[in-house]
């Protein structure tokens, strides 16, 4: 059996109507800044549950532009997570400022208990990234936000509707960025990115900011930036958001039965599930012993399993004037010799899953 991990060909294999809304959509010539687009922002903010919602072109525009016009610039420091996704760190270098990290727990998000360590007089912003689909303890990071007067955009782009104490992801700071790529669990069919916000002011610097700074056709009020989100993929938005919901809570149900199956093999650990977070496993990830044979036995049986990361972001080459070492960050270092990702998402089969929990079992029977 194959167990693919890319599952977009199954996603858009029946969406006629989806197509009867561009061939309408065509004709209007409404390409930038369009009526459908405007329509998608609404609809966002409604879904998240925020005053505003700003498409851009991709998610890491949605932090880089939410950093910039929360006057994040050269000599400040943003601290983030030393385990993220390389686009968190691209948005802070973007804006000329210093990625600052702090280690990872066992949720794959920062360890905010290590955060206060990592503030210096240089702190300006930080950026906790709801890593998986799972939330950072934000009730813990935005005392020490606000007790250091520091401005926070949450990196919310693999974690849409998931949510801490029933507060969604990107609610929480002062503004949350969102991606649209086609891996991301509401997907578009190109790079695109939303950041919400409820504050008015950002707002409106933001929309400025996507958009060359243009105040109206005449007028330049700031100098800005071309990021609008194509008002094509907020056709294709508009069609699945109204499905966001069902998507995450088809892939906890996924990750509901791997844990149940997984958790009886005495060599997989399962990791902490948090009662008061909705985790919304864009990546469904659990802690292998042998991973690296484990990883080639599923890959050679056909299942498209993967590690995110095998060497992890702050340890890349573009960053080594950093002057980081391994064993800075213990936790995100050892997550990349045990960690292991199996598809997920809501487009599996059962018997897909089953096989997948099978494959591991009979690996680990040797
Ligand atoms: C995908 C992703 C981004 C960037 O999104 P793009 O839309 O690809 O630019 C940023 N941060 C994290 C954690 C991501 O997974």
């Amino acid at each position: 059996m194959k167990v693919r991990y890319s599952y977009l060909k199954q996603q858009f294999d029946d969406c006629e109507d989806l197509w009867q809304k561009l061939r309408e959509f065509v004709p209007t010539g409404d390409f930038t800044l369009g009526k459908p687009l405007t329509e998608f922002e609404g609809r966002f903010a409604e879904l998240i549950g925020t005053k505003h919602a700003i498409g851009v072109n991709s998610g890491t525009d949605s932090l880089k532009l939410s950093l910039e016009a929360l006057g994040v610039g050269p000599g400040d420091e943003v601290i983030t997570a030393a385990n993220t996704f390389v686009a968190t760190v691209g948005a802070i270098c973007a804006v000329g400022a210093k990625p600052v990290f702090v280690d990872c727990d066992d949720t794959f998000c920062m360890d905010v208990s290590k955060l206060e360590a990592a503030i210096t007089p240089k702190t300006k912003a930080l950026m906790p990234v709801h890593f998986t689909g799972y939330m950072t303890d934000m009730r813990k990071l935005m005392p020490i936000a606000k007790k250091h007067n520091l401005v926070v955009v949450e990196d919310a782009c693999q974690s849409i509707l998931g949510a801490l104490d029933g507060r969604n992801a990107g609610t929480w700071g002062n503004a949350g960025g969102f991606s649209l790529h086609p891996l991301k669990n509401l997907n578009v069919w190109s790079d695109g990115g939303v950041i919400v916000t409820d504050d008015d002011a950002l707002a409106d610097k933001l929309r400025l900011l996507r958009n060359h700074g243009l105040a109206d056709r005449d007028t330049v009020v700031l100098m800005g930036h071309n990021s609008r989100l194509d008002t094509i993929q907020a056709v294709v938005g508009n069609w699945i958001i109204p499905k966001t919901k069902q998507i995450s809570d088809q892939r906890i149900a996924n990750a509901k039965f791997y844990d149940d199956h997984l958790s009886k093999l005495q060599q997989i650990r399962i990791p902490p599930r948090p009662s008061d977070m909705r985790c919304v496993y864009h990546l469904y990830i659990v802690f292998a012993e042998r991973r690296d044979e484990l990883l080639k036995f599923c890959v050679d049986r056909g299942i498209e399993a993967k590690v995110h990361y095998p060497v992890p972001i702050y340890r890349q080459p573009a960053l080594a004037h950093l002057g980081l070492r391994e064993g800075d960050f213990p936790v995100s270092d050892a997550h990349t010799t045990n960690i292991i990702t199996f598809p997920c998402d809501q487009h599996l089969s059962p018997e897909e899953m089953q096989y997948v929990v099978d494959t591991v079992a009979e690996f680990y029977r040797g």
